[in-house]
This record gives C-alpha cells, sequence and structure tokens, in this order.
C-alpha cells in the first residue's frame, strides 16, 4: 500500500514535470515565431532581451540605454490614460506588449529632419505616395496582434518621437483587442488618416 502511494506520487510528479514542460516550450515556440517574423520583415536580428521598468518586453538589436527605456514606457502609459478615456479595458498592461527595435535604415526624412524609420514592403502602399520602389519607410509597424508586438527604429536622440511611435503603433493593437469596427477603418493608412486616432 505503502508503494502505492508512492509510486503514485512519483508519476503525479512526473506528470506535472511534462505539463510544464510543455507550456514552457509552447511558449518558447511563439516567442520564437514572433522573433523569425520580426527578422524577415527588417533584415535584423534581434540579440538583446530586455524589459521596460514597467515590464514591457524588448527585443533589440543592441543593447538599448534607459532614455530608450523610459520612452517605451512613456508611450504605453500614454496609449493606455487615452485607452481608458476611452472606456477600453483589454490589453492595458506593459507586460502585454512585445517591441524590437530594429536598425534604422534611413535617419533623416525627405524634409531632412532627423527621422530613424524601417524600410518595408510596400504591400498595400504599392503605388501610393508612399511607395519608394517596392518598399516605404515607416516609423514603425505592428509585428502581432497575440501577443501585442511592433517594431521601429534605434534612436541616438529625440526620445520623445520613440513615445509617440510606441503610442501610435499600440493604437492599432489596442483597438484590434477593444474597438474592430474603430481597427478596420484605420488600421491601414495607404487612403489617409494618420495618428493619433483615439482622442
Ligand atoms: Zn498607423
Amino acid at each position: 500500500m505503502k508503494k502505492l502511494k508512492t509510486l503514485l506520487r512519483i508519476f503525479l510528479l512526473v506528470a506535472v514535470g511534462i505539463l510544464l514542460y510543455q507550456t514552457t516550450s509552447a511558449q518558447n515556440r511563439s516567442d520564437r515565431a514572433l522573433i523569425n517574423q520580426a527578422e524577415r520583415i527588417t533584415n535584423d536580428s534581434f540579440s538583446f532581451t530586455t524589459e521596460t521598468p514597467k515590464g514591457a518586453i524588448v527585443y533589440a538589436v543592441r543593447q538599448p540605454g534607459s532614455r530608450m527605456l523610459d520612452a517605451i514606457d512613456k508611450g504605453l502609459t500614454d496609449l493606455f490614460a487615452i485607452a481608458r478615456k476611452n472606456r477600453y479595458q483589454r490589453r492595458l498592461n506593459y507586460s502585454d506588449y512585445t517591441i524590437f527595435i530594429a536598425k534604422a535604415d534611413r535617419t533623416i526624412n525627405s524634409d531632412k529632419s532627423y527621422s530613424p524609420d524601417i524600410a518595408v514592403g510596400a504591400a498595400q502602399y504599392a503605388g501610393s505616395v508612399y511607395d519608394q520602389g517596392g518598399f516605404v519607410y515607416a516609423a514603425g509597424m505592428v509585428l502581432a496582434y497575440n501577443p501585442c508586438a511592433f517594431v521601429f527604429a534605434e534612436h541616438a536622440k529625440d526620445f520623445g518621437r520613440v513615445s509617440d511611435v510606441v503610442r501610435y503603433e499600440g493604437e492599432h493593437l489596442v483597438l484590434y483587442h477593444n474597438d474592430r469596427h474603430l481597427y478596420n477603418k484605420t488600421s491601414n493608412h495607404s487612403q489617409g488618416g494618420g495618428h493619433p486616432i483615439m482622442k
């Protein structure tokens, strides 16, 4: 009888162990899929992983400095405040967001202003004023909805712009999870309409 109890206990321990292992590896698989997608879109490799002070997950081509991480938190704080004002409730935690910091494909825009941007395939912007010949320059881009993920370029200064980009890309994600109708109307800027969307 005692032997049976011991066996049962071992069996349970093994079962719990397998369950934990499966959960962790599923988590790793989905992280890996997201990282692969970010790498495919940007042609960069994201070797650094960190968290902002408030808990957003960051993947970056280089170790981001504290001003960058604080600027991300500020963008999310602004995003959550305006979202709450609109009575949205879902995905308003810092840890809901995974943010990729890519290499800038340009740092100066056509107006000669500092504007670190990423080049992405033209897709829906083909033939529009944004089209640079198969690609467009974007300040940021949504990568995934579950988990909420987006990418923007490294900045050496003008961290206020980082906060804006975070808030603006975050708008698409908050709307996707809270107001699908408005999300559908505003997800694609090729027909005009920019940010901020939430007032
Ligand atoms: Zn947008």
